[in-house]
């Protein structure tokens, strides 16, 4: 029986979710779905400098509202229970001292000021910033430089020590990535790396190869960011003896700035008026606040087709996607190798699309969400799902239903009926004066009553049809815009109508 398919999400918990965070989540859970995998949310938090407070929940919130939730995570559990590396502490040492039991690794002594000390001491044009590295390594405090006896002293009276990685001085290794082909190192570049921390944590470098042998992950996804820690992690499984059991890699490429240059970054979002993040964040440390995708009013099958694309796409030119066409037609050596260059235009396109796609009752929570926060009540969710099918084609992201269905609940505060000043006049007047009896009148009220009932009423007068109907989508709407005018009087209703017609000839006296 093939193995089972297992991927991970591993993030730290240190802020929001940046949207290349949430598409290495994506590649993660299509490649699992696809393959019937299982699909692991993993919180690498054994940096407690780094940790920050609601990162985590933050995390959950963003899997749930993109409809991507893990089979296995600390909120979930499963059979590899904890999942936060925190709480998995107890774990690492002995394969760390099992590094330094076969000569891959070594205790080290240094204190922060001896390590600044190298890095000044050594410094030079060639080298502007020396690593603690096979070069250096006997001219620093540790197992491999101190004779024996030193060495258990310092131990035995307690003096603070991490474990290193003693990288060979010069091996090339390799791996075949799934969207890279063939990757290798000199490990001659790559500096002896600390396992294990003075407090007894690992690193992410010995965690991560640790947790995901022991979670058996088949697979690891991840951003292109995490290519120059992949030697270390080759050596570490090779090391533990576990290379049969490695999974297999992908680094994902990075999501690019929109011209193209580097990595696209919070601060390009806050330059030039984009989210970078999934959802709202505000930092608890700073208090710094970073708008979400999902509060600008994007639906997450929009946000999630949106990064699908953003890399991979299945050859045939298709990009509107649902999650369960994503799931099928997902394939890992389709991804591209180059950075995808992020477009904020692009990114309300697919919006569009899906909103227009999206039927009444799928949008109606988050459109009553968007309406009520701006201070719209609903009251008649029947109402509400005729007005969205109205308009929908007319909004790209949440928030204009709020411009493009406002008058449905409202009347205009006060119509501005300055585009038909210019060329007002008695008969219009007259025509707008008399309007409501003849429409009190009809017997059945729907847009064919209220359109036949206008036109003939305009021909009786000679007055050009075309010229009314600016001035009466003026009075209903309070503004230019909005659909067919007949339609909206059908759906405000007939006393509605008539009360707006008399305000906004008020509004022309
Ligand atoms: N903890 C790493 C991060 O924050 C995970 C990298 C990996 O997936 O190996 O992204």
């Amino acid at each position: 029986m093939a193995t089972k398919v297992r991927v991970r999400f591993a993030p730290s918990p240190t802020g929001g979710l940046h949207l290349g965070g949430v598409r290495t989540v994506l590649f993660n859970y299509l490649f699992a779905r696809h393959h019937g995998g299982d699909f692991v949310l993993r919180i690498e938090d054994t940096d407690n400098t780094r940790f920050v407070e609601g990162a985590e929940d933050y995390i959950m919130e963003t899997l749930r509202w993109c409809g991507m939730e893990p089979d296995e995570s600390p909120a979930a559990g499963g059979p590899f229970a904890p999942y936060r590396q925190s709480e998995r502490k107890a774990n690492y040492l002995q394969y760390a001292e099992k590094l330094v039991a076969d000569g891959h690794a070594y205790y080290a002594f240094d204190t922060p000021e001896e390590l600044e000390e190298m890095r000044n001491t050594f410094k030079s044009a060639e080298n502007p910033s020396p690593q603690y590295d096979h070069k250096l390594r006997m001219k620093m405090r540790n197992s491999l430089s101190l004779g024996e006896e030193e060495v258990s002293r310092l131990i035995s009276e307690g003096v603070p020590y991490v474990i290193r990685i003693k990288m060979p001085d010069n091996q090339t290794i390799g791996f075949t990535d799934m969207i890279r082909g063939e990757v290798n190192f000199s490990t001659s570049t790559v500096d002896d790396k600390v396992l294990l921390k003075k407090d007894g944590m690992p690193t992410y470098h010995l965690a991560v190869v640790v947790d995901d042998y022991l979670m058996k992950i088949t697979h690891a996804f991840r951003g292109e960011e995490w290519l120059p820690s992949a030697p270390v992690h080759l050596l570490l499984w090779n090391y533990l003896g576990w290379s049969d059991a490695m999974p297999q890699w992908a680094h994902l490429p990075l999501i690019l700035k929109p011209d193209g240059n580097g990595k696209l970054s919070k601060r390009d979002g806050d330059r030039l008026g984009f989210p970078v993040f999934a959802m709202n964040w505000t930092d608890p440390r700073s208090n710094e606040f970073t708008q979400g995708f999902r509060e600008r009013g994007f639906l997450p099958e929009a946000f999630v087709n949106m990064l699908a694309m953003l890399g991979w796409n299945d050859g045939t030119g298709k990009e509107i996607f649902s999650m369960q066409e994503l799931i099928a037609s997902f394939d890992m050596s389709r991804v591209h190798k180059g950075g995808a260059k992020f477009d904020f235009e692009k990114a309300k396109w697919f919006n569009h699309e899906w909103i227009k796609a999206s039927s009444a009752a799928r949008l109606l929570p988050d459109v009553k969400n968007s309406l009520t926060s701006a201070g719209i009540s609903v009251t008649d969710d029947r109402y509400l799902a005729t007005v969205i099918d109205m308009v929908k084609e007319r909004c790209t992201l949440l928030p204009d239903f709020v411009e493009q269905s406002g008058f449905f609940f409202n009347a205009p505060a006060s119509p501005d009926m300055e585009p038909v000043k210019a060329k007002w006049n008695l008969d219009k007047n007259l025509f707008f004066t008399d309007l409501p009896g003849v429409l009190e009148a009809l017997p059945d009220w729907n847009a064919v009553a209220v359109e036949t009932a206008f036109k003939e009423m305009a021909v009786a007068r000679a007055i050009k049809v075309g010229e009314l109907q600016l001035p009466f989508r003026l009075m209903l709407v309070g503004g230019k815009f909005g659909p067919a005018v007949f339609d909206i009087a059908a759906t405000i209703g007939k006393d509605e109508v008539i009360a707006r017609i008399k305000k906004g000839l008020e509004s022309l006296a």
